[in-house]
């Protein structure tokens, strides 16, 4: 699969579509999810042209991966997560449900979540 420009979270980091941001860096653009799953609820989306987690982990720099993970943990922390506890998740193709191909972490929290 090629990775597809017009993809809405490519169309969110260009500012073509407008979204709810927590924080925006050279490495991503957090912003909540539109139909959350959990009562915190963000997607952390990587400025970059990544289809999933595999293809990020493949093409990204290490530099590049650093900062992006990072940034997750700053976004957990200023949602204010940390004490109370929060899932992070990356579906990777079908079987996974992935709905958007750019690659993205799903940041839920703000209660007890369900057990995996
Ligand atoms: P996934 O199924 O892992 O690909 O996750 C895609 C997520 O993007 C879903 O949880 C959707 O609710 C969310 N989503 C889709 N469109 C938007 C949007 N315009 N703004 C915020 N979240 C979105």
């Amino acid at each position: 699969m090629a990775y597809d420009k017009n993809n809405i979270f490519a169309k969110i980091i260009r500012g073509e579509i407008p979204c709810k941001k927590v924080i925006e860096n050279d490495f991503c653009v957090a912003f909540y999810d539109i139909a959350p799953k959990a009562p915190v609820h963000v997607l952390v989306v990587p400025k970059g042209d990544y289809i999933s987690f595999d293809d990020f982990a493949t093409a990204a720099t290490p530099e590049f991966m650093n900062g992006f993970f990072k940034s997750v943990k700053e976004v957990a922390n200023k949602l204010g997560l940390k004490e109370g506890g929060y899932r992070i998740i990356s579906n990777h193709g079908k079987n996974a449900t992935q709905t958007v191909f750019h690659f993205h972490v799903h940041i839920m929290g703000g209660a007890p979540l369900w057990k995996m």
